[in-house]
């Protein structure tokens, strides 16, 4: 198999392409900007919705599965929902072989459909909270889409919380995107700011946006995963109130709160680099390939017979053996590379003489010789190992590439070379329009970690209490 990727140097956009197919992640699909999804990158999915999945059951929620199609009529009830959402809708017109009496939209997203059953599903305090997450695909249709970062279709969870106070919302909210910071930075390795999004970038429909950004090795971010706090919105929209202790009736609050397959991209473009996709241990669907190397049939059948010896007592989802007699070393060598697999395990009659093994990291190829007793422990070692170094790597790349600016010509000059730039901010909207235009980036977040710090806005110099992410993004 030809190595012909794209480097990163020559052309990043590229590049991104060519890791994800050669890497035998997705194929291009024959309906226009949705996606197949192959084993390699399904896999990681898998391990993304098991890992999450697991941190959202030990904060309290359950899963449950909703329709994928939503009566037009719903989607128009929350007024700022409908306005954000309606130009991306693909809506179901004929069904049976007849009109549709009502149109049904197919799902870009799920509250409206959500909040007309708790409306049946709420009456008193004591059915409050309620906390259900749904697995599920969606679907926005996108003018200018790319694999994983921005399809059609895509996978994704959707939380879907409803509480009795104001108080109550908010903690969930608040809560939820920490459990996307811990997810990202403990099994993806992957950096993120943790912060508010203004109003202008704000969920259609919420009170307000928590969000994590990160920082993607070209400088520009992506937003990873997003949690809202939506107040009584959707609540009053389908008329969902609850009898409180005191006996008054009142209007619900709601979260809603989601990451999808886009994290993937994100993912990808942490990590990979010129010779194909570096996934993190932890989410890697092969975390070990062990590659055995001979030259007469002898010496396969002995290196072979230890191979199976050595993992014998290993779970056979953990590694694999490629024993395939009709491929070379070398070729097997970028075969898994290619695809990221993290370690690779080299043994050959010279290492079974010396009872040792090679195992090579994919993600810095250095080679370390480990001995064969006790071998089980030193590769998880190794493993975790990388984790935690990917992560070192991305979080020094994204301190280094952080720069505080206060002037707006040297902002206007350097936001095109990307990163992530800290400023001074009034919180007007006309003035992030002003560098919305001028520089094409977006406030990412007014982050949580930020010190109250009095300063001038970048754009207008009227006078600011704290700086803001500003970059621009996927
Ligand atoms: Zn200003």
């Amino acid at each position: 198999m030809a190595r012909e990727i794209t480097k990163r140097s020559e052309d990043y956009a590229q590049w991104y392409i060519d890791v994800v197919l050669k890497g035998d992640m997705a194929d291009y699909s024959p309906v226009k900007g949705c996606m197949v999804i192959k084993p390699n990158g399904f896999g990681i999915w898998e391990n993304i919705q098991r890992s999450l999945d697991r941190l959202f059951k030990e904060t309290g929620h359950t899963n449950a599965y909703f329709p994928l199609f939503i009566p037009e009529s719903f989607l128009t009830k929350e007024a700022e929902h409908v306005e954000g959402f309606a130009p991306e809708c693909a809506v179901v017109t004929h069904a049976g072989g007849k009109e549709l009496e009502e149109r049904l939209v197919v799902r870009p997203t799920s509250e409206t459909i959500i909040w007309a059953k708790y409306r049946d599903w709420i009456s008193s305090y004591r059915d409050l909270p309620i906390l259900i997450n749904q697995w599920a695909n969606v679907c926005r249709w996108e003018m200018r889409t790319r694999l994983f970062l921005r399809t059609t279709e895509f996978l994704w969870q959707e939380g879907h919380t409803a509480h009795a106070t104001h108080e109550d919302a908010e903690e969930e909210a608040y809560r939820m995107v920490h459990v996307y910071r811990q997810f990202a930075e403990e099994y993806m390795a992957m950096p993120v700011i943790v912060g508010r999004k203004t109003q202008l970038e704000k969920f259609a429909g919420a009170l307000h946006t928590y969000c994590i950004e990160a920082m993607m090795q070209d400088g520009r971010a992506l937003q990873s995963g997003t949690s809202h706090h939506l107040g009584q919105n959707f609540a009053k929209a389908f008329d969902v109130k609850f009898q409180d202790r005191d006996k008054e009736l009142k209007y619900v609050h709601a979260t809603s709160w989601g990451v999808s397959t886009r994290l993937i991209g994100g993912m990808i473009m942490s990590h990979s680099d010129d010779n194909g996709m570096v996934v993190p241990p932890r989410l890697a669907p092969l975390p070990v390939v062990l590659v055995p190397i001979w030259r007469s049939e002898e010496e396969q059948e002995r290196v072979l017979g230890k191979a199976r010896e050595i993992t014998r007592d290993w779970d056979p989802l953990f590694y694999k053996i490629d024993d395939r007699d009709q491929y070379k070393p070398g070729f097997k060598f970028n075969y898994w590379e290619v695809r990221g697999v993290p370690l690779r395990i080299e043994l050959g009659p010279r290492d079974c003489d010396n009872n040792q093994v090679v195992a090579v990291r994919r993600d810095t190829g250095e080679k370390n010789i480990l001995g064969m007793d006790n071998l089980r422990e030193s590769v998880q070692k190794l493993l975790d190992e990388i984790q935690q170094d990917m992560f070192n790597a991305a979080k020094r790349r994204m301190d280094e590439s952080t720069h505080t600016l206060d002037d707006y010509e040297e902002f206007k000059q350097r936001a095109d070379r990307g990163g992530f730039f800290r400023v001074h901010w009034c919180g007007d909207e006309a003035c992030e329009r002003q560098f919305q235009e001028d520089t094409k980036s977006t406030i990412r977040c007014i982050p949580f970690d930020g010190e109250d710090e009095a300063g001038q806005c970048i754009v207008c110099g009227k006078p600011s209490e704290r700086r803001v992410v500003v970059a621009q993004g996927y």
